[in-house]
């Protein structure tokens, strides 16, 4: 552990030459980590945290997980990096083979990146490039169908179809055109749904902007179930399946964004499992290395690849490559941590995880200012409000989800709050106890933040 003076140069220097990412920096307050076992994190106090963030929701089993380091150890007495533009390795063969067999069928073909944003930058331009060479070419296809809150990364095309105003504003004349479809909202529902089925009325909007200018919509992007960033939105069952028929219907590519909610955190291996959904592209990212590298992929079927095949004078070549995409250190540890996926047994340990967390929930959701708790397998949102009747929020301003994870921090469980939605978001591989004693220290932030001293 570094000594007292070091600490303080550590903690000078984070406060103001390194810029963190979405952070106030003039009200940052430094929290170190220095190591990190399992689910505990240690800063460098030597104070304990449960990882109640799963290292912002990339760690699955853990960290400093034994077969994970020995795969990039064994990895590097080969080689660290290969280029992906027209070289390979053998890790990021198998890798795309293996995630090829994971994925909802007719997913057949992957492409290489290195973060979230980047793998949905791939989905956005293959969509558009292949409507200008298929078979029966669309030129006028230009446009995207988004939902309102999403949120798929920070880049400027993912900003694009991204809908959270309070990121996006600034940047709005640098953003293309989308056409935003209202967030499927189960909580905050609009007064024209009351009589009716949520599902269907969701998709009728959809369909409704579909017969409108689905021949000027080259693809639609959806995070399925959950849209996490949003706040831990939850989606009405039926909707993913439902788009999956319209985007048919209407000939448009639905790209399926799992970069938070893939890799097990639904319960399945990946969401769209739990609609029976193939999209026609799939981004992941965050779990993909259960939280080690910085690998991403965007996956697709035979009739979207076969369409960039042809003579190089073709011009049918998707011209876009990221240095590090598909680079051997990366695909090595993703491919270790779909071994222990089944070395584990990961996915048959998560339903008593999942129970505990909804028996938790259940009663922080008793709570007089909790408007509502969403849970999808081990994610969940805790959305605070100031009246439960009207659901009416608190001003933002009191920050009152950040103040609940201050205090959750103090009880020793690290967590980051989306507004006044508390996330509750652990790796896979979290014991009870350890749940436990999140949802303890969430329990207790609540009840000081919104009960005492209001
Ligand atoms: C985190 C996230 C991204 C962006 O991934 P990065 O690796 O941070 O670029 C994209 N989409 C969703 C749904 C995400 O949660």
């Amino acid at each position: 552990m570094p000594d007292e003076q070091e600490k303080s140069l550590l903690r000078t220097w984070d406060r103001t030459i390194y810029w963190h990412a979405f952070t106030q920096m003039a009200d940052y307050d430094p929290l170190i980590i220095e190591r990190a076992e399992g689910c505990r994190l240690w800063d460098i106090d030597g104070r304990e945290y449960i990882d109640g963030v799963a290292s912002l929701w990339c760690n699955v089993h853990g960290h400093h997980h034994p077969v994970l380091d020995a795969a990039i150890r064994e990895q590097l007495q080969r080689v660290a990096h290969v280029t992906s533009l027209g070289a390979s390795n053998p890790a990021a063969i198998r890798l795309a083979k293996r995630l090829v067999d994971l994925a909802p069928a007719g997913l057949g073909h992957v492409f290489f990146s290195d973060s979230g944003a980047a793998a949905v930058e791939v989905a956005i331009k293959i969509a558009f490039q292949f409507w200008r060479q298929c078979s029966d070419p669309r030129p006028r296809k230009t446009l995207y169908a988004a939902l309102g809150d999403a949120y798929h990364g920070d880049t400027l095309g993912a900003v694009s179809v991204g809908g959270v105003d309070r990121f996006n504003a600034v940047f709005q004349p640098l953003l293309f055109e989308v056409r935003r479809l209202p967030c499927p909202d189960t909580y905050r529902t609009p007064p024209e749904s009351a009589s009716r089925d949520l599902t269907d009325f969701y998709l009728s909007q959809a369909e409704e902007l579909f017969r409108r200018e689905g021949d000027r919509i080259a693809a639609m992007i959806v995070e399925p179930l959950m849209q996490c960033a949003a706040g831990m939105i939850a989606h009405p069952p039926g909707y993913l399946r439902g788009i999956r028929e319209l985007t048919r219907k209407y000939e448009i590519l639905l790209i399926a964004d799992e970069v938070a909610v893939g890799f097990g955190r639904t319960g399945t291996m990946f969401a769209c499992e739990q609609e029976s959904v193939s999209p026609d592209l799939l981004c992941l990212g965050k779990g993909i290395t259960g939280g080690y590298l910085p690998v991403a992929a965007t996956l697709t079927t035979d009739a979207v690849y076969d369409a960039f095949l042809g003579d190089y004078a073709s011009l049918r070549t998707f011209f876009h490559g990221h240095t590090y995409g598909g680079n051997p250190l990366g695909c090595a540890v993703a491919l270790a941590n779909l071994d222990v996926f089944e070395q584990e047994k990961t996915l048959k340990t998560l339903p008593p995880k999942v129970t505990r967390l909804r028996e938790r929930l259940e009663r922080i959701a008793e709570r007089p200012h909790v408007g509502s708790v969403r849970q999808r397998g081990l994610i969940a949102g805790v959305e605070l409000v100031r009246d439960r009747g009207t659901k009416e929020p608190y001003p933002w301003t009191e920050c009152r989800g950040w103040k609940v994870c201050q205090i959750a921090r103090e009880c020793g469980v690290f967590l980051r709050p989306l507004g006044d939605v508390v996330v509750i978001f652990p790796p896979p591989a979290i014991s009870l106890e350890e749940l436990d004693r999140i949802c303890d220290a969430v329990e207790a932030g609540i009840r000081r933040v919104t009960e005492e001293g209001e």
